[in-house]
């Protein structure tokens, strides 16, 4: 860990740039079958490249979110690579499948997770890791409810690039599928100056890819696309991406 005090980090299906082919990464949703498991990893999901520290250039999004929210706040945060290793830190788990640890009860102490959180952070994490770094005592699980959505304020710009250059536009989600966490999370539009800003912070870093998802749905009324909106939108990724 060496000069940091808190280390960000994911599994290597999660931290690969899967050659800068997106939808390759969705082999390493399932597993390696007819393939010897380093053939289906090496494809899946290849080693990023890292600088002297364990650095990845590319990271998950939402691990940069992260990031960002704690350096701000004061912190010695760094994404690092999961070979990097060290014993006796304090484990919190989060990210999009993070309620699938309440169905693993056993192995959320057979590995040590301390803390599991679900849901937008950008509110609780500061508080969090100022508890976890003073040795004081850690929930085992928080759900991060609507009344707890950050602001637009309060969510960062990502400070490092992220794996093929996905930047957020959006949260939330109008088409209220019900099995969906996502559509329970207040809809919010990120402004076009904060879009802009992390596109620049990828094309410094070499990543000329840009993509989101769902991107019709930028600025809509409810599911209506907004033309007006989306125009605005396509005309600033082509003229940050000089295309
Ligand atoms: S994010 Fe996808 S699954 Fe969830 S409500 Fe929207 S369309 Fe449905």
């Amino acid at each position: 860990m060496g000069k940091y005090e808190i280390v960000l980090t994911t599994d290597r299906t999660m931290m690969s740039n899967h050659h800068g082919r997106e939808f390759l990464g969705f082999l390493a949703t399932g597993p390696a079958i007819g393939l010897p498991e380093k053939l289906w990893l090496w494809l899946a999901a290849p080693k990023v490249r890292v600088d002297e520290e364990g650095k990845p250039v590319e990271a998950p999004y939402g691990m940069r979110k992260v990031e960002a929210k704690l350096i701000e706040a004061g912190f010695k945060a760094a994404i690092i690579d999961p070979d990097a290793r060290e014993k006796g830190v304090k484990i919190i788990a989060g990210g999009p499948g993070a309620w699938q640890w309440l169905w693993e009860l056993e192995y959320w102490r057979k590995w040590g997770v301390d803390l599991v959180i679900d849901g937008e952070v950008e509110k609780v994490i500061v508080e969090i890791v100022e508890e976890a770094l003073a040795n004081e005592p850690l929930p085992d699980y928080i759900y991060v409810g609507p009344y707890d959505s950050p602001s637009i304020e309060e969510i960062p710009v990502i400070k490092g690039a992220s794996v093929n250059g996905l930047v957020e536009i959006m949260r939330g989600c109008p088409r209220g599928c019900r099995f969906c966490p996502v559509t329970l999370r207040p809809l919010k539009f990120i402004p076009l100056d904060i879009i802009a800003k992390e596109i620049k912070v990828n094309l410094e870093a070499g990543i000329e890819l840009f993509h989101s998802e769902d991107i019709l749905l930028y600025g809509a009324k409810g599911v209506e696309p907004n033309p007006e909106a989306l125009i605005k939108l396509h005309k600033l990724v082509l003229k940050q991406l000089s295309l």
